[in-house]
C-alpha cells in the first residue's frame, strides 16, 4: 500500500475524530471504564490491561454512555416476510457480528435488538458494527441492503430486506 492510501485508510479507521461522544477524550490520562472494563490509553480504548492502573482515572466510557442514554449511532431496519420468520436466526447473527466486532473494538456494540410491526430494529453504539450487520445479513441471506451515511451527524441508517 503507498502512502497516499494509507493516509486514507487511516482517516477511514479513526471515525474518533468526528463522534461526538468521543471528542472529550483526547489528550486524556489512563481511564477505565468501571461499568465494562474498557481502558483508555495513549488515545484509544481497548480491552488490555491498563500498564499503570493505580494511576487511572474511572469514568464512564463513550459505548456505556450512549447505551445508558440510548443515543445509537447505527440503526439496522430487518424488513420483509423472511424476517418474521427467521427472527430467531438473523438475531443469532446480529449477536455474532456483534461479538466479533466488540472483541477488536470495545465502543462499537449493540444497544438493543427489538420486534416491530415490520421486523425488527437493531440499534448500535459504532458506525461500523451496523455497517458490519447489514453486510452479514446479505452475504449469509442475500436481500437487499441499502446504507445512508449522514456524516454530519455521525450516524449511518442501514436497510435490509428480504420478502
Ligand atoms: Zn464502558
Amino acid at each position: 500500500m503507498d502512502k497516499h492510501r494509507q493516509s486514507i485508510s487511516d482517516k477511514l479507521l479513526k471515525p474518533e475524530h468526528h463522534d461526538p461522544y468521543l471528542r472529550p477524550w483526547h489528550q486524556r490520562s489512563d481511564t477505565l471504564c468501571p461499568q465494562c472494563g474498557a481502558a483508555y490509553q495513549a488515545g484509544r480504548w481497548t480491552w488490555h490491561d491498563l500498564v499503570d492502573a493505580s494511576n487511572a482515572e474511572e469514568a464512564t466510557c463513550p459505548a456505556c454512555q450512549r447505551i445508558a442514554e440510548n443515543v445509537p449511532a447505527g440503526t439496522v431496519s430487518l424488513r420483509g416476510a423472511f424476517v418474521k420468520q427467521h427472527a430467531d436466526e438473523l438475531c443469532g447473527l446480529v449477536r455474532n457480528t456483534e461479538e466479533l466486532e466488540k472483541s477488536e473494538h470495545p465502543l462499537e456494540r449493540l444497544i438493543a435488538i427489538s420486534d416491530s410491526a415490520d421486523g425488527l430494529d437493531v440499534t448500535t453504539t459504532g458506525l461500523h458494527l451496523a455497517q458490519r450487520i447489514g453486510h452479514a445479513l446479505e452475504a449469509a441471506y442475500d436481500g437487499e441492503l441499502q446504507i445512508h451515511y449522514n456524516h454530519e451527524e455521525y450516524y449511518v441508517d442501514i436497510h435490509w430486506q428480504r420478502d
